[in-house]
Order: structure tokens, then C-alpha cells, then sequence
């Protein structure tokens, strides 16, 4: 069977069903369109919140993602292709760290990135995404009337919202990072920009400072999708600093733009987990429940707070 006749499968299933499907721009781009909707963790979040009136959600992106989906639609059954697709920047951080950093500094607010599990969602003040990390800091320190807040799991969007709202994160912990968007160096972008001279470089927050700097602009994904769409006709070369799923969705909508990765490899391997074929199993036993992502009630009822307070902060 063809990729067309399997996506046509999937499409005629999704139409008997009461179902949604939901999908990162990390995904294989096979996936992302069949998706209904295709963004950023923030994005996708107010998806899951606003527009999601479906049963059943069936959401292609990593662990934690499908949890925030199932913490905000309770009444709903959010369904992931293969559970095994976590991020491993999630694991950096648990609870019990959490609640160390609260003991270390009393009295500071926990601003968690959402690439972190619910139960550490439930320790936190706040959450944010690398779309809104600087405006939530910002906004979470006026309210406390701190110049300080514990900032996890990823040390490198804390330096950025850091740099940029001028209030300190201490990192929880200092060494979280994504194996990803880390993994690109300054000689990375010297060797693609020799390349290609005239393109813009666009990178992840998730970066390191020393390439952030190097960027024309950095941004999360829809941003930079954003970025590449409104950029006049003239500007029509782009280098991307994020995985890879991003560069695929931006060269199929964007025809006339010529898009290059910053370096070879950026995969992240465990968003590339889900496959069409699951996402069709799923949709003929839309019952499984070891397929449903279902947050541990005591643990949803107080990582709910910290996700709207977010919501209604952005
Ligand atoms: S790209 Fe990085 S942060 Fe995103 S899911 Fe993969 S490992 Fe986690």
C-alpha cells in the first residue's frame, strides 16, 4: 500500500469517527497532513483547549504533550500512536527536584517549560512554552515581586528568558538540555553559512546562547514558520536551526523559498515514534486504552493551574 492510499485509509476512518488528530511540527510530514491540526506546543495546547469537541483525540507529538492534552480535556480520551514517544528533556526534571529547588529558594516562583511531566507541572507556579518563556518570566516575577525565578528542565531556554527579561533563573537542573536543538555549534553555522551566504538563519530557543547569537532570528517553530511565510519575496533562502519535521512542513507550503538544516541530523528521534499505520490501528480501536494518555486525577486537578495560568498569560 502506498503512503496516499494509507493516508486516504486514515482520512476515511477519521470521517466515521468522532476523532481529532492533533500533530507537532516535528512529525514525519506524512502525518502532518492528515493532521487536522499541525503546530507548537503552544499552539497545540490551545487546540487541545479551544477547539478539540471531539471524543477522541489522538495526539502525534511526544508523551508530555499528550498528557497536557489530557489534563485539559479530562471528560475526553487523548490517545498517543506509541507510547513510547517521550522527551528525553522531560526526565531531567522530577518532582522531588522540584521540591528541593522550592526548599533551597523560599519564596521564588517555579516557572516549568511544558517539555516537563505532570507531575512536575504539578509543583510549579506556572508554566511556559519557548514561544512565551520571556513574557511569562516577566509576568510571574512582577506577581511574586522577585528578581528570581527556578526555571526547568531546559538550562538554555532559562538563559534566554533570562537575557531577555532581565530577571535571574536558576536552572532546575543546570545541565537540562535537548539533545536536539543542543547538539548545534558555532562551527556548524560557520560551515552553513559558507555555504549559503545570502540565507537567513533562524534558530530554536532551545539553542545554545553562543549560536543563538549568531542568528538572524530565533523563535519557537510556529514563530520561525511565521518568520518564513511574511519574509518578502526577496528573501527566499533559510537556514533552520530546528528539527528537521519543521523544515519539511515549511519547503511543502512555501514552494518558492528554499529552506537548508543548520547541520545534518537534526531528527528527533523520539517524536519520529508514531507512523501511519499506528495512527490507523488507533483509529480502528479507538477503545484501547493502552493507547490512552490518562493523568493520575490528584496530580491533573494541580498540574491544571499552572497550565492555564499560562494559557491566559499568552
Ligand atoms: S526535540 Fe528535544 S525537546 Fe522536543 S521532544 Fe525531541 S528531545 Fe524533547
Amino acid at each position: 500500500m502506498t503512503v496516499k492510499q494509507l493516508q486516504e485509509e486514515i482520512l476515511n476512518l477519521k470521517n466515521q469517527n468522532d476523532v481529532i488528530i492533533l500533530a507537532h511540527y516535528y512529525q514525519p510530514i506524512e502525518i502532518q497532513e492528515i493532521a487536522d491540526y499541525v503546530g507548537d506546543s503552544l499552539g497545540l495546547s490551545r487546540t487541545a483547549k479551544e477547539k478539540a469537541s471531539t471524543e477522541y483525540i489522538i495526539f502525534a507529538g511526544v508523551d508530555f504533550m499528550a498528557e497536557t492534552a489530557s489534563i485539559i480535556n479530562q471528560d475526553k480520551h487523548v490517545l498517543i500512536p506509541n507510547y513510547e514517544s517521550c522527551c528525553p528533556m522531560a526526565a531531567f526534571l522530577t518532582p522531588e527536584m522540584v521540591r528541593e529547588f522550592k526548599r533551597e529558594y523560599p519564596g521564588l516562583p517555579v516557572v516549568v517549560y511544558v517539555n516537563s511531566t505532570a507531575a512536575v507541572k504539578a509543583e510549579s507556579d506556572i508554566c511556559c512554552t519557548s514561544a512565551n518563556a520571556v513574557k511569562i518570566v516577566e509576568n510571574i516575577s512582577q506577581e511574586f515581586n522577585v528578581e528570581a525565578v527556578l526555571f526547568g528542565p531546559d538550562a538554555n531556554l532559562a538563559d534566554y528568558a533570562e537575557q531577555f527579561s532581565n530577571i535571574e533563573t536558576i536552572k532546575m537542573p543546570d545541565k537540562g538540555h535537548c539533545y536536539v536543538h543542543s547538539q548545534i555549534t558555532v562551527d556548524d553555522i560557520k560551515t552553513v553559512r559558507e555555504k549559503y551566504p545570502k540565507a537567513k538563519l533562524l534558530v530554536h530557543p532551545e539553542c545554545i546562547r553562543i549560536v543563538r547569537e549568531l542568528a538572524d532570528y530565533v523563535g519557537s517553530t510556529a514563530r520561525m514558520y511565521n518568520y518564513a511565510k511574511e519574509s518578502s519575496p526577496e528573501v527566499n533562502e533559510f537556514i533552520i536551526g530546528t528539527e528537521i519535521g519543521l523544515l519539511e512542513r515549511m519547503a511543502q507550503d512555501f514552494p518558492d523559498k528554499n529552506f537548508y538544516l543548520a547541520k545534518n541530523k537534526l531528527v528527533c528521534y523520539n517524536m519520529k515514534k508514531h507512523n501511519l499505520e499506528l495512527i490507523r490501528y488507533l483509529l480502528e480501536n479507538l477503545n484501547d486504552k493502552a493507547f490512552e494518555v490518562k493523568v493520575p486525577s490528584e496530580i491533573a486537578k494541580r498540574a491544571i493551574k499552572p497550565i492555564e495560568k499560562m494559557l491566559n498569560f499568552s
